[in-house]
């Protein structure tokens, strides 16, 4: 498919820019990202894929991919991206716009006590941060 640039702006492309610093037209569709991720084989769309659709304008379907959830910012991808883009914070953006749409994955206050007392403190915060919009 051919895209002319005007296609290829609209807000939600903004928005993504304006969290993540990253400009997701500027993929050029290598698969370098996917190649190299980890979790890539757990994933119901490949980095390289959240990309496209979101060049294509096909936002819901990129945040209603299990993909932004599982990725584990490790930055394989955005070590080995020829064109200077990172998935991991455009994941990290699309997370950061459905929790701005009050998705809350974790309720603290359900998190069972047991839980919260032997599991690492790290652990906690990290997941807290990440699933978490408030
Ligand atoms: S490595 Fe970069 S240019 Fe290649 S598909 Fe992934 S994000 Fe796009
Ligand atoms: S940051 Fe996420 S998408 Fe990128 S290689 Fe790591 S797990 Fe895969």
């Amino acid at each position: 498919m051919l895209l002319s640039r005007l296609q290829t702006e609209d807000e939600v492309i903004a928005e993504i820019a304006a969290i993540s610093g990253q400009d997701v037209r500027a993929c050029y569709q290598c698969g370098k990202c996917t190649a190299g991720c980890p979790l890539a084989s757990a994933m119901d769309l490949m980095p390289n894929q959240i990309l496209r659709l979101l060049q294509l304008g096909q936002h819901e379907q990129a945040l209603q991919s299990r993909t932004i959830w599982q990725c584990a910012s490790c930055l394989t991808c955005a070590a080995r991206c020829p064109k200077d883009v990172d998935p991991a914070r455009v994941m990290d953006a699309l997370r950061t716009l459905l929790l701005r749409r009050g998705l809350v994955h974790v309720e603290i206050p359900k998190v069972p006590a047991d839980l919260l007392a032997e599991a690492p403190q790290q652990a906690l915060i990290g997941g807290f941060r990440k699933f978490v919009g408030y």
